[in-house]
This record gives structure tokens, C-alpha cells and sequence, in this order.
């Protein structure tokens, strides 16, 4: 039986890939600084391990026999714009230092197959109706947030010891990625999270919160196709950095539209002042296309399998306080 090692699995995308990975037959443990927060028994074996520091990224990668065939690494301090924007410093260190720690002692322990989560954060602004960035795109480097400068590093770094190292490194830029079980409140949730809890708690014919004026555009990624795309990039050839998103493109206030109208409730959008981050995203799919991959989910119907997940959670919150 093959064994993964998931870092970062008490989280979103994390947690999805587990379950993935066991659908495959692998023996999958997870590894993260916390539990996962709902689902207790998530891998078939659970670690609480803080990976900034090197030890414990060792014990991270140890067995008690042989070696993890394939390493997928997405720990990072992390979350929606509101988070990128204020904690610049946190990202930049904490993930740094997993990163530094994890492909350092990935390449000392002789681990063949890394797998790195980045993201389209490493490319620049872009300006609606511009032709499509390939990956090569993100160089003259400008990325738009600290975040993105510290993926960008740690891309460079992984592809820095799969050179040096016979370790086989693949690196996705993903997309915005959205699906249950993901964070929902709290500050570090993205859009489609957020804009589904506010529309959930609201009542009919209320008006929804919009940071900005609505016009940004993006592309959401269901967790589904996302977790898809990380198994056949791990299990190709290709060893450059790989975007990974849906090709239909939205704007924000298309997005709150759309959750708008799987909820069933008619809303008002109102836009606000707050951290809108880059205008526009397009970018090109063939590297991960050639690997047979395609978008399966469109928005319509990710939402759908979203909402509900989101409704409940607030369903449930709302019962707990009375
Ligand atoms: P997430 O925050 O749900 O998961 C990241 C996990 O990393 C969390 O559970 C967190 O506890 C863990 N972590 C943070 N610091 C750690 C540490 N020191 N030691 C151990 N674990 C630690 O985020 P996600 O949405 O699942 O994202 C997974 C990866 O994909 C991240 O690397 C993220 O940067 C990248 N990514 C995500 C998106 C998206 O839209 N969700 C887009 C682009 C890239």
C-alpha cells in the first residue's frame, strides 16, 4: 500500500486531499499545528505537529518502516483578503519557516515525490480583458502581496533542492478554492465563504456587504476539482509550476449573485470600503490540461454544493446561543 504524508491536513483543501488520497488506496497520515476542525478522524493517522519547527517536521516524514512515497505539503498561515492584508508579517515568517523546514528535511530524509501548494498570488495585478498569463507570466516578479511573495520564495526554494536532490517536485498555483468544510468566519475565510454566511444570516430582501465596488473579477475553484488536479499533477511529468483553476470567470458581485440565487433569497449589494486585493485574474490552464484535467464544477454548481454546508453551520450557531 503507497503512503502520503498531508501537511496542512486540519485544513480546508488539506482535508479534501485526504480523503482523496484514501478514495486512491494510499495509507494517508495528516499532519497540523491543529485539528481539523469538522471532521475528528480525518487520515488514518492524525499528527498535531507544529511544522515551523524542523523537528517536528521529521517526525512529520518519519515511519516506522520505509519512507512516505509521496509528501504533499499545504501548511501555511493563511486566509481570505481581510487576513492577507493585515497579517503580512505572520505569513511571511510562520510560512516561510515551514517551508524552509519541510523540503530541507524532505531532501535529508530522501523523500522522492514533493509536492508544494502555491498559489496565482506570485502573478501580478492584472487589468480585465488581458490576454491570458501563462505560468512563465509571474516573472518580472510583482506579485501583489506579501503572501504571494512568500509562495513565490518557496517555489523557487523547492525547485532550488529538487535540482540539487533526486527528489521529483511539483508545484500548483492554485486558484481561489471554495467547497464545505472551509473556513467560514472568523477573518480568514475567502469570498465565496463569506458571502455565503452573510446571505444565510440575512433575511430576505436585506442587503449584502460587498467589499469594494463589486467589479473585481476572479475565478473559484470547487475543493473537488482542485484536489483532482493536485493528484494528477503529483503523478505527471511536469516539473514547473502548474496553475490549477476554473476557467469561468466572474465578478464579485456575479459571485454574490450567484450564492444569492442558491439560497433562494432575493438581495440588495451593497458595496463597502475593505481590502479588495487585485482587479482582475486570467490565466492559462494548458500545463494542467495536458495532464487530462478539466473543471468539472462550474460556480452554479459548486455553490450548490457549498451553501447548504455554510447554512448549516450558521443554522447550528444560531441554536447554540439561544
Ligand atoms: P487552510 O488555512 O484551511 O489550511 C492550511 C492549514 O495549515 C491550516 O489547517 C493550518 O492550521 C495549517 N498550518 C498553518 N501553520 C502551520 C504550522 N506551523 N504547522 C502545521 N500546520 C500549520 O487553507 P487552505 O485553503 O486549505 O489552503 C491550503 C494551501 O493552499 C495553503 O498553502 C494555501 O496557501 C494554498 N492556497 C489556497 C487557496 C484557497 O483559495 N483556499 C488559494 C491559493 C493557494
Amino acid at each position: 500500500m503507497k503512503r502520503a504524508l498531508v501537511c496542512g491536513a486540519g485544513g480546508f483543501i488539506g482535508g479534501h486531499l485526504v480523503r482523496y488520497l484514501q478514495k486512491k488506496g494510499f495509507w494517508v497520515r495528516g499532519v497540523d499545528i491543529k485539528r481539523h476542525e469538522f471532521n475528528k478522524s480525518i487520515g488514518d493517522e492524525f499528527l498535531v505537529l507544529d511544522l515551523k519547527e524542523a523537528k517536528n517536521c521529521i517526525k512529520a516524514m518519519t515511519l516506522k518502516k520505509g519512507k512516505f512515497d509521496e509528501v504533499y505539503q499545504l501548511a501555511a498561515d493563511m486566509g481570505g483578503m481581510g487576513f492577507i492584508s493585515s497579517a503580512e508579517c505572520e505569513i511571511m515568517r510562520n510560512s516561510a519557516l515551514v517551508n524552509i523546514n519541510m523540503i530541507h528535511n524532505a531532501a535529508e530524509m530522501g523523500i522522492k515525490n514533493y509536492f508544494f501548494s502555491s498559489s496565482v498570488c506570485v502573478y501580478r495585478n492584472m487589468k480585465p480583458g488581458e490576454p491570458e498569463l501563462p505560468e512563465e507570466g509571474a516573472y518580472p516578479a510583482m506579485p501583489h502581496n506579501e503572501y504571494g511573495w512568500e509562495k513565490l520564495y518557496a517555489e523557487r526554494m523547492a525547485m532550488a533542492y529538487g535540482r540539487r536532490n533526486a527528489m521529483r517536485i511539483r508545484i500548483a498555483r492554485f486558484q481561489n478554492c471554495y467547497g464545505a468544510e472551509g473556513t467560514w468566519r472568523g477573518g480568514r475565510e475567502k469570498a465565496p465563504a463569506a458571502l455565503s454566511r452573510k446571505i444565510a444570516e440575512m433575511k430576505e430582501g436585506g442587503s449584502v456587504e460587498v467589499w469594494g465596488d463589486g467589479t473585481a473579477v476572479r475565478s473559484y475553484t470547487h475543493v473537488d476539482d482542485m484536489v483532482d488536479g493536485i493528484y494528477r499533477l503529483m503523478h505527471s511529468k511536469i516539473d514547473v509550476p502548474v496553475n490549477i483553476g476554473c476557467p469561468q470567470y466572474v465578478t464579485v458581485d456575479e459571485l454574490a449573485k450567484t450564492i444569492a440565487k442558491v439560497s433562494g433569497k432575493k438581495i440588495k449589494i451593497k458595496h463597502i470600503d475593505g481590502p479588495v486585493g487585485v482587479q482582475s485574474r486570467n490565466f492559462s490552464n494548458n500545463r494542467i490540461y495536458s495532464t487530462g484535467w478539466k473543471s468539472r464544477v462550474s460556480l452554479e454548481e459548486g455553490i450548490r454544493r457549498t451553501y447548504p454546508w455554510v447554512a448549516e453551520q450558521v443554522r447550528k450557531t444560531s441554536d447554540k446561543k439561544r
